[in-house]
């Protein structure tokens, strides 16, 4: 079973992640923790290019296929293994953020970040992803507390607006795709998020 968490900066997704595990576990269940842009030794190299700002040069399209190979990378040698194996295999980053961020908000065309998509993602499509929403403005606020607002990486230190259209881009795939998609409200405290969380889960997941 697979599980993508996505949204924006300062969501919570790492801790959701990390709670949501250890619920399963004591559930007896195995699960892969993971992450993307990286996931894989190879993808984590590719991660280091891309968010230490070395990828710049290159522009959006070829940086697009940096995440592409990252995300190829990771589906081989992670994810697909994880599924095959029975694990839940839960994902902090997947395609949705490549959508948003490259595509939707990043002024590439559809029909070349669909193909990216394809070629990247090669069938492995998440059994449920949990979109968690918030504010921009209060997750920017929790991602600087977390990091010291100087150690933001080059994608945080983005204008208040993208991060409005980017969470626009999120909530537009949801609706799109209401069967894979789930909105979780996570502009509440920790234990309540991962409570939504563990309610759009239960339903869904095969015992
Ligand atoms: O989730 P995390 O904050 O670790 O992601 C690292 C950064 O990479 C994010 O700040 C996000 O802005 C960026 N990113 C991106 N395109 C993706 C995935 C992540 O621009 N497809």
């Amino acid at each position: 079973f697979f599980i993508t968490f996505e949204g924006g900066e300062g969501a919570g997704k790492s801790t959701q992640i990390e709670w949501l595990a250890q619920r399963l576990r004591h559930l007896g269940r195995a699960v892969v923790v993971t992450r993307e842009p990286g996931g894989s030794p190879g993808a984590e190299a590719v991660r280091h290019v891309l968010l230490s700002g070395a990828a710049e040069p290159f522009g959006p399209k070829v940086e697009a296929m940096l995440f592409a190979a990252a995300r190829a990378d990771h589906v081989d040698t992670v994810i697909r293994p994880g599924v095959d194996a029975g694990k839940v295999v839960l994902c902090d980053r997947y395609l949705d953020s490549s959508r948003v961020y490259q595509g939707m908000t990043g002024g590439l065309d559809a029909d070349f970040m669909r193909e990216l998509e394809t070629t990247a993602v090669d069938g492995m499509l998440p059994d449920l992803t949990l979109v968690l929403d918030l504010d921009p403005k209060l997750g920017l606020t929790r991602a600087n507390q977390r990091r010291g607002s100087n150690q933001a990486d080059r994608f945080e230190k983005e204008a208040l607006a993208i991060h409005r259209d980017r969470r626009k881009g999120f909530l537009s795939i949801a609706e799109a795709e209401p069967e894979r998609c789930v909105v979780i409200d996570a502009s509440k405290d920790v234990e309540l998020t991962s409570e939504l969380i563990w309610g759009a889960l239960e339903e869904r997941l095969p015992s």
